[in-house]
């Protein structure tokens, strides 16, 4: 896609799921990219390997690059200590995915302190400083930046068990849109995009039971779930030059879960 060969593109949580699909498509497009992982440096590994396999060739070694770091995004320091390596390496960073997410269930009412700002301190506050790191880069540099939100179609659809990770994902949409509006006239990008029902590990305890999976399924208009490399052409789409003119939005990848499957047919 237009723009994305030679960009460097930071992917936080992206040893697995979503996130590994996301560093496999850019480096695909000729980004170099920069692989955080909490844990399991294997998995962060394999995701290299992948990714290498799917970057084009180049024969005099100015091709794709990667980078790998562990880091934990609730954690303001590693932030800090991931944008830094990744300039140091590349020179620049053009493009933040804020990938990295968790969901833990639990009635509200019995939700602990430590769970809510866990779940919080990871999925928004992480992702609000991962992007304040990387405008502050370009700011200082006086150079255009994309920031990708890994969100949710609960941004919009309450979720109950779920409460931290709705409203951390329905922060992410003002999170979005705040920074998009700040800083569009700093050549700086904000988009989110938000998948639906998608086979990774998070979701593996309806992936494994085919009866919880018909449930699942049944909700979803195009009547499936969705896949990690569907959801990366979304990023890589909103990451290229074709997305220019788009900032502040959310794109919803969920075969048309937002769309009230219950009003398929005609009630009457
Ligand atoms: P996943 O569990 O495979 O991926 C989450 C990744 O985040 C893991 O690699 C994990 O190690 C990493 N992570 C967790 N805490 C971290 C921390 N403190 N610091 C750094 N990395 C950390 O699941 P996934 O489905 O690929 O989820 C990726 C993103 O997509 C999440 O933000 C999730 O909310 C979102 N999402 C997923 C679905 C779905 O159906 N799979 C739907 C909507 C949104």
């Amino acid at each position: 896609m237009k723009g994305l060969a030679g960009k460097t593109a930071l992917i936080t949580g992206a040893s697995s799921g979503i996130g590994q699909a996301i560093a496999i498509r850019l480096a695909q497009e000729g980004c170099n990219i920069v692989i955080n992982y909490r844990k399991g440096a294997e998995e962060a590994k394999e995701t290299e390997r992948l990714a290498m396999q799917k970057a084009p060739r180049s024969e005099d070694g100015s091709g794709v690059k990667t980078l790998l770091i562990q880091g934990d995004v609730s954690k303001e320091e590693d932030i800090l200590n991931m944008v830094n390596k990744t300039i140091e390496m590349f020179g620049s960073l053009d493009i933040l995915v804020n990938n990295a997410g968790i969901q833990k269930e639990c009635p509200s009412h019995e939700v602990t302190a430590q769970a809510f700002d866990q779940v919080l301190s990871v999925n928004l506050r992480g992702a609000f400083l991962c992007a304040r790191e990387l405008i502050k880069h370009c700011l200082d540099r006086d150079r255009p930046g994309i920031i990708i939100n890994v969100s949710s179609v609960h941004e919009i659809i309450p979720r109950p068990l779920y409460a931290s990770y709705t409203i951390s994902k329905g922060g992410m949409e003002n999170l979005t849109k705040t920074l998009a509006l700040e800083y569009a006239a700093r050549g700086i990008r904000v988009n989110a995009i938000a998948p639906g029902a998608t086979i990774t590990p998070i979701n593996q305890d309806w992936i494994d039971n085919p009866e919880k999976k018909a449930v699942v399924e049944s909700h979803i208009p195009l009547a499936r779930a969705g896949t990690v490399e569907e959801v990366a052409a979304g990023v890589a789409f909103l990451a290229s030059d074709e997305a220019a003119y788009i900032t502040g939005q959310t794109l919803f990848i969920d075969g048309g879960l937002t769309l009230y499957a219950d009003f398929r047919e005609a009630w009457s």
